[in-house]
């Protein structure tokens, strides 16, 4: 078995696990019997051992600044960063460039690329969503993007669709399954059975993507220093 830390809380009902690089934590409700939540973890064993594994690779993309590559479309753009270019993105000579000025930080050449990241998806969904939501007869009442550190996208009740900024970085075809993934939430908001028979209607392929999200994906997120 692995070590781990056992939290508990009174408004908790369920047994939770999360694996950080902090080490591995069990959150449970006050009263859990500890021979149960044992019994518990060790059918998670394979699961923990996995998501460690993933965490020591350390994927995460470079700052790149300092790598200078940047995945875009799961291809590999240089990064230019100097004051004699434009803001933007080439897709002929695989290279992003951002305009430096005196008072630009790590922080704000970051912003900056995020906002290139923005664009490139923004015109990739806006190319696919509209035939997509046709298609799987999904309503939409808007589209939003932002960074989001641990989900690749959201739908709500209300059929407002956000989707990762970082997503940029991916291969289409994987951005194609999260489009299909949240137009479905449009007909069914959780991950039951009938949720994944309507994406698999749409794609049939998804575990492909949903594999590749569980061990490629870190390395679309982009370190912060
Ligand atoms: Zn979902």
């Amino acid at each position: 078995m692995f070590e781990y830390q056992l939290k508990l809380s009174k408004r908790r009902r369920t047994v939770a696990l999360k694996v950080t690089d902090n080490g591995v934590q069990v959150y449970a409700p006050y009263g859990v019997c500890e021979s149960d939540i044992d019994r518990w973890l060790r059918s998670k064993k394979l699961w923990v051992t996995q998501q460690q594994e993933i965490l020591a690779q350390g994927v995460q993309q470079q700052v790149p600044w300092v790598s200078g590559k940047v995945l875009i479309f799961g291809h590999e753009y240089d990064f230019v960063c100097n004051s004699q270019v434009t803001s933007r993105v080439d897709h002929q000579q695989k290279r992003v460039t951002v305009r430096k000025v005196a008072h630009s930080t790590i922080k704000s050449i970051r912003t900056a690329l995020i906002k290139l990241l923005n664009v490139e998806l923004e015109q990739y969904v806006d190319s696919r969503l509209h035939s997509l939501s046709v298609q799987m007869d999904s309503p939409i009442r808007s589209v939003r993007f932002r960074e989001y550190k641990s989900r690749w996208g959201s739908c709500s009740s209300q059929y407002a669709l956000t989707f990762n900024v970082l997503l940029a970085g991916a291969p289409k075809r994987m951005i194609d399954y999260v489009l299909i993934h949240e137009l479905a939430h449009c007909h069914v908001l959780a991950h039951n059975r009938a949720f994944w028979s309507i994406v698999a209607r749409y794609d049939k392929d998804y575990k492909i993507a949903t594999n590749w999200f569980k061990n490629e994906g870190k390395q679309l997120f982009i370190s912060k220093t």
